[in-house]
């Protein structure tokens, strides 16, 4: 960890708990800050103010007096989920009071070069790939973000020889002044969080922070395919590298004539990689342009791609019995999540489907229902799919009560050749917990079919 003194005897207010938050305010702490904690969560139930009390930082839990801040605070660090309209961070923005996000500990601290990775789409899958691709390299990756430990936590392990492969939010990115990533991606811009940037342009704004304080020496991977991703990066004084699913590239990662290109040499044939779907392409030739700007040989991306099934529950492979491949996408819970997926598959697809009921209907999905032979439909929006299915023409229609069920159901009707899909369309929250748990519970009944 690289010592800073600039957080020493600070009044620094850790706005939020949860892991980033108690992550963040334990480092302040060690680095000599006067931390300050507020969290909703009442302290007799707050596990995690209770451990940072034990460690002599004081935590004001339950509610939130704006006399938390004053003029004689330095920083605010805020979980990234907490809107700007809160009235705290509304009074330290008239303080000038900066706001910061952990992320933004993490570069400070960091001696490692970090790898960062934003996009609507894709961050989670992209960013495993490429810590996947550096591992497989020998290199010492590690990895941070939604499916790895928080940022600041992970900096304080890494050394110069380590890179750090982050996951970024839009919410991560507003909080950071300094953050320079020698490696930064936006992967693709759709409309996402909405609610809490209030426009597309502020939204957009957000992402292209990653590339902003970026200079020579360092590379600004862009997706030659989405133009509004683009155009973030346009400014950047880092060295541009560009992927494209649609044009062969002199310089960068495309595909061409079936085959992985970097730079124009050749990585290999797309057909061997096992990850299915179009959108995946996408996610892996910027995994690829980032890993080869990071060193990484051919044999160790080969390795990655031609063994690597999917981030769990993300169009994530499962098994193949008697000829029929199971997926589990569990994690697609719009429509337009499930319309990537489906789109993903030439052969006859019996799609599993349904959930919590948003009040919304499924018509957008009916255009890409073109190789679904069947559905099996469970939760709180069976019905509304049922009638979708029936209009898109669909012969074969099933109610069932759950996953398990539909597991099974699916594999009574299914012939050799067939994809069986779990891609619901639609949030878990009428039957389980989480999307994981749903998606748990479909693996353990396909494994139970074997
Ligand atoms: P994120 O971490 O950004 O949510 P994930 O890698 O977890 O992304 O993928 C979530 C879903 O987003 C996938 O199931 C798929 O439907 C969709 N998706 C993934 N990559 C892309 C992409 N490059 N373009 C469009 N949609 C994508």
């Amino acid at each position: 960890m690289k010592q800073t003194d600039r957080f020493k005897e600070k009044n620094i207010l850790v706005l939020g708990l949860a892991k980033s938050g108690l992550a963040a305010a334990k480092l302040l702490h060690s680095l000599g800050a006067d931390v300050l904690v507020n969290d909703q969560k009442p302290y007799e139930e707050n596990e995690a103010a209770q451990e940072l009390n034990s460690l002599g930082i004081k935590c004001i839990c339950g509610s939130h007096p704006l006399h938390l801040i004053d003029e004689k605070t330095d920083f605010v660090v805020k979980n990234p989920g907490i809107p700007y309209s809160n009235p705290l961070l509304q009074k330290a923005l008239e303080l000038t009071v900066p706001i910061l996000t952990e992320v933004e500990l993490a570069y400070l601290i960091s001696e490692a070069p970090i790898i960062g990775i934003t996009g609507s789409n894709g961050k989670t899958t992209t960013t495993t790939l490429v810590h996947e691709m550096l591992n497989a390299d020998g290199q010492k990756a590690l990895i941070a973000g939604n499916i790895g430990t928080v940022a600041c936590e992970v900096a304080q392990t890494a050394d110069s020889d380590s890179v750090i492969v982050m996951e970024l939010s839009s919410f991560q990115l507003l909080g950071t002044n300094e953050f320079k990533p020698k490696i930064a991606m936006v992967l693709n811009l759709f409309d996402a969080h909405l609610d809490y940037h209030g426009t597309r342009e502020e939204y957009a704004k957000a992402k292209g922070r990653i590339y902003q304080n970026q200079s020579e020496g360092d590379y600004s991977v862009i997706n030659l395919d989405d133009k509004e991703a683009s155009r973030l990066a346009q400014n950047s004084k880092a060295d541009k590298v560009f992927f494209s699913v649609r044009k062969k590239l002199d310089k960068g990662a495309c595909l061409h004539e079936g085959k992985i290109l970097f730079n124009g040499e050749i990585i290999m044939q797309a057909d061997e990689i096992v990850l299915p779907g179009k959108h995946n392409l996408e996610n892996i030739l910027a995994a690829v342009a980032a890993v080869k700007l990071h060193g990484c040989s051919n044999e160790a991306i080969r390795k990655v791609l031609t063994e690597f099934k999917g981030v769990r529950h993300r169009l994530q492979f499962i098994d193949t019995i008697d000829g029929r491949k199971f997926y589990n996408d569990s994690k697609a819970t719009n429509i337009l999540a499930t319309s990537k997926a489906l789109q993903a598959f030439t052969q006859p697809v019996i799609l599993l489907a349904g959930g919590l009921d948003r009040g919304n209907e499924f018509d957008e999905l009916k255009p890409f229902f073109r190789n679904v032979k069947a559905l099996i439909a469970f939760g709180q929006t069976a019905p509304k799919l049922e009638r979708t299915a029936k209009e898109a023409g669909i012969a074969l229609i099933q109610l069932t009560d759950n996953v398990e069920t539909a597991a099974a159901a699916a594999f009574e009707v299914s012939e050799k050749g067939d994809v069986i899909l779990l891609s619901p369309a639609c949030a878990s929250w009428d039957q389980y917990k989480t999307f994981e748990q749903r998606g748990d519970m479909f693996e353990a009944a396909v494994h139970k079919l074997k």
